[in-house]
């Protein structure tokens, strides 16, 4: 077994004794997408260091193993859904959700949306050298408009941290969908939020856990 899968299988046990993770179908993704593929070259043997990285000189960064996880389990996927991805980066956090809404009989879709022309490319090359390019699809613009051509979303994940949710990503979630965001202020702790629309004009919030992201740009983030 080589190395990178030998520092995987860890991380996997790992976040199973800690109790971390429960979902099957969380590990599974996890099993499957190589997050070395996401990364740039010099960084590729420290792919399961559970720590974020930086994404080439752009200032912004591939989350932890373990919160990349974590948002699988928080958005309660299933295969067949259609997901929104507001941030896609390297499309590592993509391409795991691609792979937990596929299954042998049900294929969904993850639009990812990134503001950051660099990362577009970078993103789109990496589902290419992985073969997620089917099941995701990466889009160049401001995430907090979202996509309205595709919607409306099963679920939408926001992995930039911004003040509240943006109103034309409420507008596009399915009644019964479910949003995660981290809700608050750059360079501070943030409260990682899932909402859950519940009719036309109203939602349910639930506090996950307290993370750290990059700021959300764009017209409805900081
Ligand atoms: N999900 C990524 C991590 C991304 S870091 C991964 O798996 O690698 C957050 C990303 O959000 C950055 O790439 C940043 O450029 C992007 N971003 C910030 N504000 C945005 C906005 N309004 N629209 C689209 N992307 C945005």
């Amino acid at each position: 077994m080589s190395t990178l899968q030998a520092e995987k299988d860890r991380l996997i046990q790992n976040y199973r004794v800690r109790g971390l993770v429960k979902d099957e179908l969380a590990f599974e993704a996890f099993r499957e997408v190589p997050r070395e593929s996401f990364l740039p070259a010099n960084y590729r043997s420290s792919a399961y260091s559970d720590h974020p990285l930086p994404l080439m000189k752009t200032g912004q960064t591939i989350s932890a193993p373990h919160m990349t996880i974590m948002i699988l389990e928080y958005l309660e996927l299933e295969p067949g859904l259609k997901v929104l991805e507001v941030g896609a980066g390297s499309g590592y956090q993509a391409a795991l959700i691609a792979a937990a809404i596929t299954s042998s009989e049900l294929t969904g879709h993850v639009y990812s949306l990134e503001i950051v022309p660099e990362l577009v490319e970078f993103a789109r090359k990496n589902m290419e050298e992985t073969g997620f390019e089917k099941r995701v699809t990466v889009i160049s613009g401001d995430g907090t408009l979202g996509f309205e051509e595709a919607s409306p979303y099963d679920r939408i994940i926001l992995t930039a941290a911004g003040p509240e949710l943006p109103p034309p990503l409420f507008n596009q979630l399915r009644i019964g969908g479910i949003l995660v965001m981290p809700v608050g202020t750059p360079r501070m702790w943030q409260v990682m939020t899932k909402f859950r629309k519940t009719s036309e004009t109203e939602y349910s919030q639930e506090a996950l856990s307290s993370v750290a992201f990059v700021p959300l740009r764009g017209k409805f983030g900081i």
